[in-house]
């Protein structure tokens, strides 16, 4: 379409790995621990409170769950949720085939069996797959990961596990701050896990974040973690009774979090609402720029979602893989990095259901096989301004003008 020369070739010249400094409060707060040597979040004096275990009943109270544990990855708090809610070795777990590879990890990790159910254009669980696999295989567990913040019609979610008695845990790793329709994700399964690694919305490098309000879960999740029969300590936690039925059953699994990780999660959550308003200003002009341009295609989204808008995906529509690839490496040499799930070889962060070898033979997913090729992903850290977001739009939009719609 475009074939004049444009006069200068804009590149963008900002980091997509770059986010914001830790608030100074926590930096205050998190040298203070230093200074007292007490980071372990046992290591307490007299009725001294740990950080751990502030945070834990902070977040519980923010989402409105009965209890909270902390762990040191939300990766980790996944395969304690599938342990604490009594998925066995051999068990099958559904589970949408677009994720993050910590997910299929969790389930290796709990000698589970996924079975991946399709997504669809918009990104989302595709239910009525779901619901045939629900039938077909009798899982008994429904993995849900909310993956890039993606939230699916979740009454729609809660009909099916009910009609087959399946036991649902929410991967919010990306959905930390959003709900559907007025409840926060991570409340809707019977035990929903956080992340605050450095690319979620809460930043502390590593860090999970596990709530329920399901007091056997709980007892067993902060015994899982690794709570050196000191649970009493914690303040998200069931009564002690509830601990004393499981305190010889389950193994301690040193998965905590640290006082000082805590430190950095409770100085960003006061903030956490704000933050979310201010991805989504990011996120709805970037889909503004973006939603007319031909050849893209950018997700519908239910306004029952309230989703936090930290990355943005779309599609290129009628192109091929090798064009696309194309696209990926015009974007990158104009400083736009994008991510493609379409690659056959893992890179980075990202890596198809197809890589997961280890998991063995899986059902074919065409579906889903076909709309990654097409994926396009990037992050949107808080450091672009609404300014950056414009000017990555428009390298974007050249070079699909460029590569995509010339022949
Ligand atoms: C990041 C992420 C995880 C894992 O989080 P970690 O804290 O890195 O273990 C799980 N699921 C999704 C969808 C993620 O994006």
């Amino acid at each position: 379409m475009n074939t004049q020369k444009r006069e200068t070739e804009i590149v963008f010249d900002k980091e997509f790995t770059q986010q914001e400094p830790i608030p100074q409060a926590g930096i205050k707060r998190a040298l203070d621990i230093l200074q007292s040597g007490r980071l372990h979040r046992y290591n307490t004096l007299g009725n001294e409170m740990a950080e751990a275990s502030l945070l834990e009943k902070d977040f519980a109270d923010y989402v409105g769950a009965k209890f909270c544990a902390g762990f040191a990855s939300c990766g980790s708090s996944i395969y304690v949720a599938l342990k604490s809610v009594g998925v066995m070795p051999g068990d099958q777990i559904l589970c949408n085939a677009f994720t993050l590879a910590p997910v299929p990890g969790a389930i290796k990790n709990a000698e589970a069996t996924p079975v991946f159910v399709e997504i669809d254009e918009d990104y989302l669980t595709d239910l009525d797959d779901l619901e045939r696999k629900a039938e077909a295989s009798g899982a008994k567990y429904f993995l849900l990961s909310h993956m890039r913040g993606h939230i699916v019609n979740m009454d729609r979610v809660l009909d099916i596990c009910h009609r087959f008695n399946m036991t649902l845990i929410e991967d919010c790793a990306h959905t930390m701050g959003a709900k559907w329709g007025n409840q926060f994700t991570g409340t809707f399964g019977k035990v929903g896990c956080f992340s605050t690694q450095t690319y979620k919305h809460i930043n502390s490098g590593e860090g999970g974040l596990l709530i329920t309000d399901d007091e056997d879960v709980a007892a067993k999740a902060i015994l899982y973690s690794g709570s050196y029969m000191l649970y009493e300590q914690h303040l998200a936690r069931p009564s002690l009774d509830v601990f004393e039925k499981y305190k010889k059953a389950i193994p301690n699994l040193s998965l905590r979090m640290s006082n000082l990780v805590a430190a950095l999660i409770r100085s960003q959550l006061p903030q956490l609402d704000n933050q979310c308003k201010r991805w989504n200003e990011r996120y709805q002009l970037i889909e503004q720029e973006l939603s007319n341009v031909p050849h893209i295609r950018v997700p519908r989204r239910d306004e029952r979602e309230k989703y936090v808008g930290s990355s943005f995906q779309f599609t290129l529509t009628n192109t091929t893989a090798a064009k696309v690839e194309h696209f990926i490496e015009s974007c990158a040499k104009r400083g736009v990095e994008i991510k493609w799930f379409g690659s056959r070889e893992p890179k980075g962060f990202t890596s198809r259901f197809e890589s997961w070898e280890y998991l063995g033979e899986t059902d074919p997913l065409p579906k889903t096989a076909e709309l990654l090729n097409f994926m396009c992903d990037f992050r949107v850290p808080l450091t672009f301004t609404l300014e950056d977001c414009k000017t990555l739009c428009l390298v974007i939009k050249q070079v699909t003008d460029d590569v995509i719609s010339s022949t």
